[in-house]
């Protein structure tokens, strides 16, 4: 395997402008050309005959040019006859340069290429590519690859070419999935899956990717096209199993860390918690809980995903982690992504924990940025001794200052809002804390929790190196959530419904809409609507109905000013920008309408919708959605508006979100361009998938070395972001 190459052409030289781009697109390796793979194909190997072709093919054909001129109707336009002994057809060039209509010249004999268009009038080309007729057919097809601009066809096709020559010459395409494993997808057809030597008859990588640029033209194009070709399905194993071996190895490299093993203590804190809820746990909290537990007890640092619909109950189940931690004198830290959502916890959990800490003389300590600098110094004294048990925050808890005495677990809420600096970050917390000092393999457990469920096949791939509890149920008593899509148009019946519910006690979210250019115009429609329904609710001579206002520019202070008279019910709506997507906790609120609820994600949508349906009371999301000028919604938005009717279940939502958007936008902090899965698809691949699940251990045990080799290949120098 040849390291990174010699870098002859930078230092001096500046680079042009196809060498940047080919930067810019991360092809810097023969090897990343190599694996640069077309994305269709131009079958130049043929010539057919005009009177052949049909309406709407592609093709290529040599004739001669019988007439040339240029016509003024309807537009100025270039208008070329030509010939090939079986018919004619007219070329029409709406833009042409003065050398180009010479080379079109009555007369000339040339090679076109283009699709073929019917019509009364007769066969017609729109601008084909022309050249001179003769000279000798492709024997290939001709790749057309993804490029961007500023980075001619051409010049990435020789580019490609050079990198796929000189990576062969340096053996970069060595086999390194063992023979006896090859999927059985990528086994040549039509053959037996034994040759004469008895080895498997498997499509190689050298031989997979030289077909792939340079296919013979005898190979159906629809089998390429959707790439289920066996050469196709080499290349999806081989990325696929990279990324698990390169998974699997940053889990094993963890499993040689040490934490602290924790005990779950009879008549200790968690019983003691478990006691004083006023709940009884799910079944799946109790379950999930164990499996925590389970965790916590071995000497190697949990790295666990705690996943569960919203409203599911993950906050009583990370109090419960905690108070394992915290029962052995150990510290834990609590981070949340908003100040909001970070005080609810803090709240909540000095509720139940505070009576139970302080006979132990510890304490819940709270820190954010926009805390007051002696609070804060005193909030760090706390956590520097140890008398904090528990630290609550944002993302103010790993900052440089904070020094614990001896943290054990880190806990991280709706962790896709999270960096992977930021994770790495609260990891390195263990090692600067005080107990283990300059121990570089000790590291505290870590909870990620997220109510963004992640289907199954991320699951298996992305996060294939993480463990994963689900909390599969909801907390008895919910009623379900009725989902109405409302136009625009009817706001005013809106507002009588909005009346009805405060009548009977209820409250009411409303989430302006979401405009990406200017965080200004989403303040003004937050206080316009404000506005409006103030008045609306108070008409002359009735009961007061006071209605709020929260927005992302509002001063820390005024948030929560305003976050606690919904909280207490004293406020009756609160209009908000989405700074209230997630997490907040009011389960008197019952209505939830969302405004230009085209413009939202889908997992967004479920989110804000998960705010209501908390309590008893029948609860109801109106999605109040407008068509704007072209009068109707696009196709994604009305995708995504039909699933939030059709279902409340954040897994069927997260699979359609998926669908709807592909991978990458699920990812959120583990989302790094560099690591997206180029060729295969999950929703496609998923036979791929589980052959690469189960061959990557047994890899990594039999042959470490191709393991090695394989995801060097595959991932360079890119997979730290697995690390977090
Ligand atoms: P999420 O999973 O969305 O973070 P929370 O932890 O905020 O959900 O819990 C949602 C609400 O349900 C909270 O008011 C919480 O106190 C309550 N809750 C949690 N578990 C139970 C349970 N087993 N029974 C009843 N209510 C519960
Ligand atoms: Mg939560």
């Amino acid at each position: 395997m040849p390291a990174a190459q010699p870098t002859v052409k930078t230092e001096n030289k500046p680079l042009s402008a196809p060498q940047k781009a080919l930067r810019k697109l991360g092809l810097d390796r023969d090897i990343d050309l190599a694996l640069h793979l077309p994305l269709r194909y131009e079958d130049e190997t043929r010539l057919v005959r005009l009177a052949d072709t049909r309406e709407g093919d592609m093709v290529q054909i040599e004739a001669t040019v019988v007439s040339c001129e240029i016509a003024y109707k309807p537009r100025r336009q270039l208008l070329v006859e030509v010939d090939d002994g079986s018919d004619t057809c007219t070329l029409r060039f709406f833009s042409f340069y003065p050398s180009q209509q010479k080379a079109l010249a009555v007369g000339n004999r040339l090679r076109l290429r283009g699709e073929v268009k019917g019509g009364f009038m007769g066969r017609t080309m729109m601008h084909p590519s022309f050249h001179p007729a003769g000279g000798e057919l492709p024997q290939a097809l001709t790749p057309v690859y993804p490029t961007s601009a500023g980075l001619p066809q051409v010049y990435l096709r020789k580019a490609v070419h050079s990198g796929l020559v000189h990576a062969a010459r340096h053996g970069a395409f060595a086999e390194t999935i063992p023979q006896e494993s090859m999927p059985p997808s990528t086994l040549r057809y039509g053959k037996g899956r034994e040759s004469n030597s008895g080895s498997v008859d498997a499509w190689g990588l050298a031989q997979s990717l030289h077909f792939l640029h340079h296919p013979t033209p005898d190979v159906s194009l629809a089998q390429l096209e959707d790439r289920t070709h066996p050469a196709w399905q080499r290349l999806k194993a081989e990325e696929l199993l990279a990324q698990q071996l390169s998974q699997l190895q940053s889990k094993r490299a963890r499993d040689l860390l040490r934490a602290p093993a924790l005990k779950l203590r009879a008549g200790g804190l968690h019983e003691q918690l478990l006691g004083v809820l006023p709940f009884a746990l799910t079944g799946a909290q109790r379950r999930v809980g164990e499996e925590l537990a389970q965790d916590l007890m071995r000497q190697v640092p949990m790295h666990r995903l705690l996943q569960g619909d919203v409203g599911s109950g993950k906050t009583v189940v990370a109090a419960l982690a905690a108070a394992i931690a915290m029962d052995g004198g150990w510290q834990c830290a609590l981070m949340a992504p908003t100040e909001i959502l970070a005080e609810q916890h803090f709240r909540k959990l000095i509720g139940w924990l505070e009576p139970l800490l302080s006979p132990l003389g510890k304490r819940v300590a709270w820190l954010t940025g926009s805390q007051k600098k002696k609070e804060r110094t005193e909030m760090l004294a706390l956590i520097a001794s140890g008398e904090a048990a528990l630290v609550v925050g944002t993302h103010a808890v790993i900052q440089e200052q904070v020094k614990f005495k001896n943290l054990a677990l880190a806990i991280i809420d709706e962790q896709h809002r999270f960096g992977v600096a930021q994770r790495l970050a609260l990891r390195e917390k263990m090692q600067t804390s005080e107990s283990c000092a300059g121990d570089a393999q000790q590291e505290p457990h870590m909870l990620m929790m997220s109510a963004t469920p992640i289907p199954r096949t991320l699951a298996m791939s992305y996060y294939a190196d993480l463990d994963v509890s689900t909390l599969d149920e909801l907390p008895p008593g919910r009623t379900p959530i009725v989902t109405r899509l409302v136009s625009e148009s009817r706001r005013d019946e809106l507002i009588e419904r909005i009346r009805h519910q405060i009548d009977q006690g209820r409250q009411v979210y409303w989430v302006c809409p979401l405009i990406e250019e200017s965080e200004a115009i989403d303040l003004t429609n937050a206080t316009e609507t404000h506005a409006l329904l103030t008045e609306a609710l108070n008409p002359l001579g009735s009961a007061p109905v006071l209605v709020g206002l929260l927005h992302s520019r509002m001063p820390t202070a005024d948030k929560k000013a305003e976050m606690a008279k919904f909280e207490s019910g004293q406020m009756a709506v609160l209009v908000s920008t989405t700074v209230i997507e997630v997490g907040v906790d009011v389960p008197n609120a019952s209505l939830m309408v969302i405004e230009h609820a085209e413009r939202f994600g889908l997992s967004q949508l479920h989110q804000l919708r998960g705010r209501v349906g908390r309590g008893a009371a029948a609860s109801a999301c109106v999605l109040m959605y407008a068509t704007g000028d072209s009068g109707r919604l696009s196709e994604t938005a009305r995708e995504r508006l039909k699933a939030m009717v059709e279902t409340t279940d954040g897994f069927e939502i997260a699979r359609r979100d998926l669908e709807i958007r592909g991978p990458g936008e699920f990812l959120g902090a583990r989302q790094s361009g560099a690591a997206l899965l180029r060729f295969a698809d999950l929703a496609e691949d998923v036979e791929l998938l589980e052959w690469a699940r189960d061959l990557a251990p047994k890899m990594l045990d039999q042959y470490p070395r191709q393991a090695d080799q394989h995801v060097a290949r595959w991932l360079g120098g890119k997979s730290d972001f697995l690390k977090a």
